[in-house]
């Protein structure tokens, strides 16, 4: 039996991300009129790799036009773990400091997992420290890490039935696996998380009524593989090589033959990517609020 032809709903970042953003700017007056200075969110970049150098500068950029203060501390790829738990520990001591962002990857000779721990859970904007991670896991409020985050969102503004759907996760990082299949479960959804070791990757799909990839492996979900209807979230960012010599970007889903059969999907680029900056404004603004003891919905 060939599945259905049907052409997916797209569900574009671009405007999801700009209403959240805006959302947060209109919160910054309020804020200042209440503390006497905008919220100010801290990127650590160390090292020149050219897209944490991008992402870095587009997050400087999209922090100041929401009002917000934003600092860049770039340091040389020698930098040792010492001297990066040095900086850590000034700006967990930094009252104007409400959100600290250290950029992965990492040199290697750093211990990523020592310097999550060393930021103070309360500025961890990325929401990757232990404590943060099993609050979410436990289904209390935390600061959760912004990809997953801005995946719900955009399950929620197209209206997805969440609650009993069947769905699944693929990938189970900390940054976007783990904490995609908690939010999901906070949200009711019956939720399998894949891994490499997982078997029957495409039988898993064929079952579910929410896909989300978040992988690392060019267009590896096939059309073929989703069941007719289902939400596809593409969280993967792959550049891979074009025939003129240049580049393109691709998601985790081949998208051609997924939109096809899916009900709705996201884009890659145009999709998920544009959601994670959007919602590091949005903790940095909750990151402020609960510092300061004030309530984001009164702002
Ligand atoms: P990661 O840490 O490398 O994790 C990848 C996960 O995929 C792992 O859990 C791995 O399983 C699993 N996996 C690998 N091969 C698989 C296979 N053949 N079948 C099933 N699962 C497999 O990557 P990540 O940081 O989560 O990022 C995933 C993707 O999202 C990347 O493309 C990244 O660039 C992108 N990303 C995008 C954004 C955004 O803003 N849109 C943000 C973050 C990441 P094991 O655990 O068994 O190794």
């Amino acid at each position: 039996m060939t599945a259905q032809k049907t052409q997916a709903r797209l569900i574009e970042g671009k405007p999801i991300a700009a209403e959240l953003r805006a959302e947060v700017a209109a919160k910054i007056p309020g804020f200042v009129a209440r503390k006497g200075r905008a919220p100010g969110l801290t990127v650590v970049l160390v090292g020149e790799d050219p897209a944490s150098q991008v992402y870095v500068r587009n997050k400087g950029v999209l922090t100041r036009e929401a009002g917000m203060v934003s600092d860049e501390i770039k340091l040389p790829a020698s930098t040792s773990q010492a001297e990066l738990l040095g900086v850590v520990a000034r700006l967990n001591a930094d009252e104007r400091v409400d959100g600290i962002l250290v950029q992965m990857p990492l040199p290697g000779h750093i211990d990523t997992q020592k310097i999550i721990e060393a930021i103070d859970p309360a500025k961890d904007v990325d929401g990757l420290h232990p404590v943060n991670a099993g609050m979410l896991a436990q289904g209390m409020e935390a600061l959760v890490p912004c990809t997953p985050k801005g995946c719900m969102i955009m399950l929620e503004k197209i209206g997805a039935q969440v609650a009993g759907a069947n769905a699944l996760v693929i990938g189970r990082s900390i940054l976007v696996g783990r904490p995609m299949a908690a939010l999901l479960i906070g949200a009711s959804a019956t939720v399998t998380v894949a891994h490499s070791r997982s078997r029957d990757l495409p039988g898993l799909c064929k079952a579910a009524d929410i896909v989300v990839a978040a992988v690392g492996r060019p267009e590896m979900v096939r059309g073929e593989w989703l069941k007719s209807g289902a939400i596809v979230i593409d969280v993967g960012i792959n550049r891979i090589p074009k025939e003129d010599g240049k580049t393109r970007l691709v998601g985790d889903v081949h998208f051609a033959s997924a939109v096809e059969v899916a009900g709705a999907i996201t884009p890659v680029p145009g999709g998920v990517g544009l959601m994670t900056t959007a919602c590091l404004l949005g903790n940095t603004l909750t990151a402020a609020c609960r510092r300061a003891g004030i309530d984001p919905g009164a702002l």
